[in-house]
């Protein structure tokens, strides 16, 4: 049965670790990614990425309208010209909101649970999570992004 997993909360400093390639999806991996689903479902997450549970692995998932997608060792292979803003937030950093430009449109290649290479196209809202969960396995938040001023409220690092 999956469980839940700890969130790591922001300033810890997993959430600055460039995280390692899988080599090859394995039951430990999919026990992960199982546990990784259920803990997104329960926090009511957009998307969860490794780091955030501890695990500075490229894995991340994301919550599609067709449920939980998990991708391992996502690459963004295209990114449009066009950039829009949103309002993010993240589970890492709890109770802080703010406005990221991204890509409105990408491509994406990663490897899926049976090891398959799957490319997908995604923009809009979908796009955007997808940017904000693999910034995390490069150690990226989104608060990166947000002039300093607007940081006055969180934890120093
Ligand atoms: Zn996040």
């Amino acid at each position: 049965m999956p469980k839940t997993l700890n969130i790591i909360i922001y300033p810890d400093k997993t959430l600055r670790v460039k995280c390692i390639e899988i080599k090859k999806v394995d039951d430990k991996i999919r026990r992960l990614i199982s546990d990784m689903e259920l803990t997104m479902k329960e926090k009511d997450g957009v998307g969860l990425a490794g780091p955030q549970v501890g695990q500075t692995i490229r894995v991340i998932i994301i919550n599609t309208k067709d449920g939980p997608l998990a991708m391992v060792n996502p690459k963004i292979t295209k990114k449009s010209w066009r950039k829009e803003s949103g309002e993010e937030g993240c589970l890492s950093i709890p109770d802080f909101y703010g406005s990221v430009k991204r890509h409105k449109k990408i491509n994406v290649i990663y490897t899926d649970k049976h090891n398959k290479k799957i490319k997908l196209a995604a923009e809009g809202l979908f796009a955007r999570v997808i940017q904000h969960e693999i910034d995390h396995l490069n150690g990226v938040l989104f608060i990166d992004y947000l002039p300093k001023k607007n940081l006055k409220d969180l934890p120093e690092e």
